[in-house]
């Protein structure tokens, strides 16, 4: 009961301070204008309204190459079921769009879980968006010892609905995660990332985990931090062509390519956005 109340005061704590990504875009650093240039975007934020792509993007086994849709031979994922707090019978219901939406019977992450940590008040999601995030995590736990939890911060509120500041998070499928980075100690809220710290090994692992499901619609990226992936990855043996379905660099940050996606806003941590979960169809929209 005590480590209850220390967690949730914790949270409390920690929520005052993250409040989550893109509540404070302008304490970031300008970058120079030149590279602003680089970042022109049609809309801020476009991809936050656009429906899903009617493909599934998986990766498989690197670093061979992305397979997009449903092919034949593709290893069909078997959802694990998600560590709710508190624990609950009743399955979650996503409703409507990410951006209009509803959840009901959603499941709270736990403020901690093998591998991450949930800095966000705002940390209720669907079964499967749970399910999803603590398998990543875990997995990225087992592969890279020793290092500090991801950290997850905002998903939705506990029945869904307008969150503060986002266009989102509505529906219990958006999730802001921090970038995994290189500095030390164990990071409470998201900061700002470049190529000085990123960890470009650990986020990719990350993501790989979560794409491999084949149950990610989008990430949001900001574009400069696409290309320190991809280049990283062009090094470890994926090709461009691989690559392609996965990312919109090196195409540019307005070009409709891949799943990971230029949006502003998303340099200090990425967001995720999960597919509807089966069941919940057709009331879930992508
Ligand atoms: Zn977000």
């Amino acid at each position: 009961m005590a480590r209850l109340v220390l967690c949730t005061l914790l949270v409390a704590a920690l929520a005052s301070l993250v409040g989550c990504s893109e509540a404070a875009p302008q304490r970031r650093k300008r970058k120079p204008v030149d590279r602003m240039v680089f970042h022109d975007a049609p809309e801020e934020n476009a991809y936050e309204r656009i429906p899903l792509p009617p493909q599934r993007v998986r990766v498989q086994a690197r670093p061979n190459s992305a397979t997009v849709g449903n092919v034949a031979g593709a290893p069909t994922f078997q959802m694990p079921t998600p560590v709710c707090q508190p624990p609950k019978d009743q399955p979650s219901k996503s409703i409507g769009p990410p951006t209009d939406g509803q959840l009901v019977d959603a499941c709270r992450i736990p403020c901690q879980g093998p591998g991450y940590i949930a800095v966000s008040p705002n940390a209720f999601g669907t079964d499967n968006t749970v399910a999803l995030l603590q398998l990543a995590a875990a997995q990225v736990n087992q592969q890279f010892q020793g290092v500090p939890s991801v950290v997850v911060g905002a998903i939705s509120a506990e029945n869904g609905g307008f969150l503060k500041p986002h266009k989102s998070h509505q529906s219990g499928r958006d999730v802001d995660i921090a970038y995994l980075r290189t500095t030390k100690g164990q990071p409470k809220r998201f900061e700002p990332t470049d190529a000085s710290n990123l960890d470009t090994e650990r986020t990719w692992a990350f993501l790989e985990a979560l794409l491999s499901t084949g149950e990610v619609g989008w990430v949001f990226m900001d574009y400069e931090i696409q290309a320190l992936l991809y280049e990283a990855l062009l090094d470890n043996g994926w090709t461009e062509q691989g690559l392609a379905p996965i990312f919109q660099y090196p195409a540019g940050a307005n070009v409709a390519r891949g799943v990971i996606r230029h949006a502003t806003g998303h340099a200090d941590h990425f967001h995720v956005r999960f597919r509807c979960p089966e069941r919940d169809k057709p009331e879930c929209v992508d």
